[in-house]
């Protein structure tokens, strides 16, 4: 565990007269962030894609190197590579902030062609555009604002562009928490909830548990004494944790999938169920998995097996709280509402939340229909967004 690092002070270095500047720069340059989300989203990144993948990290690696950024591609050999982007380039000393954002998309090839990128009723639509080609674009346009604005970052920026956050951060959660560790602060460009743009200062951890019964098969009419039912047996472990959920602490576990028997005269030997967990606190969520560890067979003869757990911890409010409150003086000094909210959804921000590092969620676009045929972001919003992300870079 490394050495946890107190939330800035909010007062003391905030330069709330600066702020409106950045924004008054954005404004103007609307039609230029469309431009560019449009080539993002028309170059398609599935997640399991790397070919697509690593063409769309190129191409934003390029927007990047315009920049003057050091750009460095993590190679991967199954996913995308991941791209690690370092701005302003040259040294800085002390902690630096870290930035979040990934490439990949739950689209897969194709979805273009029945789901093109369009602009219509101050939206623009398009596979990923919410989640988060726009958050990418967001990013760019905060550190050009910064540069125009000649008001430098007063520590090294490191922008990690990952290539698998939508199946799980299998190859980046390493590297994730290899820079968060060097980090004094996390910005995470996660979408932002609700039109209204609200941040994410609290998600529920998440996990996923699979119980395996084995029974006995037996003839359901001639011997049924001699065998053990496996399903019988499922149904009486879930009744069990059904018990256990408690909605008000944020508590949830939810069979999904439950499988089980071959033919409707035998008795089963087998069956499963998949669980999907969720706590909101760190204390509930090592409670769940113990818990799950001490089930034991209910029916005699029967067997249990536990598999998984949880494998994203929850990010709790108090890692957050003083860079929203921040977040928050520097939107109204731009003269807009900047709100908070829980989800239940884990996303990388919750691997850096577990380290204890402040991370700040939901910094990305505004809109509405992530992973949906209707995913779409509020075009009015991407300068705002921009300008507070630079505002929070310049500041922290
Ligand atoms: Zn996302």
């Amino acid at each position: 565990m490394p050495a946890s690092e107190k939330a800035p002070d909010s007062k003391k270095t905030l330069d709330l007269e600066k702020a409106p500047l950045l924004l008054a720069g954005l404004r103007p340059r609307r039609d230029e962030m469309l431009q560019v989300l449009a080539k993002f989203v028309r170059a398609e990144s599935p997640s399991d894609g790397k070919a697509a993948v690593d063409r769309f990290g190129r191409m934003v690696a390029s927007e990047w190197r315009k920049l003057g950024a050091r750009v460095q591609f993590v190679r991967q050999r199954q996913r995308g590579d991941h791209l690690r982007v370092v701005w302003p380039a040259q040294a800085f000393r002390g902690r630096q902030i870290l930035v979040l954002g990934h490439l990949d998309t739950v689209y897969g090839l194709g979805t273009l062609r029945h789901m093109p990128y369009r602009v219509a009723h101050g939206r623009a639509f398009g596979p990923g555009v919410f989640d988060m080609k726009g958050g990418l674009v967001i990013a760019q346009f905060a550190a050009d604002a910064l540069a125009r604005a000649g008001w430098p970052s007063r520590r090294r920026v490191v922008f990690l562009w990952t290539s698998d956050e939508e199946i799980g951060s299998g190859t980046s959660r390493a590297l994730i928490e290899r820079e968060a560790r060097r980090s004094a602060a996390v910005l995470v460009l996660e979408p932002a909830s609700g039109l209204d743009g609200r941040l994410k200062t609290q998600r529920k951890g998440t996990g996923r548990a699979e119980l395996i019964v084995t029974g006995r098969a037996a003839h359901a009419g001639i011997n049924p004494q001699d065998g053990v039912n496996a399903i019988h047996e499922l149904t009486l472990q879930i009744g069990r944790i059904a018990r256990w959920n408690n909605p008000q602490r944020g508590v949830t576990v939810s069979p999904t999938v439950v499988e089980g028997g071959t033919r409707d005269n035998v008795i089963p030997a087998a069956a499963r169920a998949i669980l999907d967990l969720r706590a909101q606190r760190a204390s509930d969520m090592r409670d769940l998995e113990r818990r799950l560890r001490a089930l034991r067979p209910i029916l005699p003869g029967a067997k249990l097996e536990v598999q998984g757990g949880f494998s994203r911890p929850p990010m709790e409010r108090r890692t957050s709280a003083a860079l929203f409150t921040r977040a928050r003086a520097l939107a109204a000094a731009m003269g807009f509402v900047l709100d908070e909210t829980s989800t239940g959804g884990g996303s990388d921000g919750s691997l850096t939340a577990a380290l204890r590092l402040p991370t700040l969620d939901g910094l990305g676009a505004v809109g509405e229909g992530a992973h949906s045929a209707n995913e779409s972001v509020v075009v009015r919003a991407l300068p705002e967004r921009a300008a507070l992300l630079a505002a929070l870079l310049a500041t922290l």
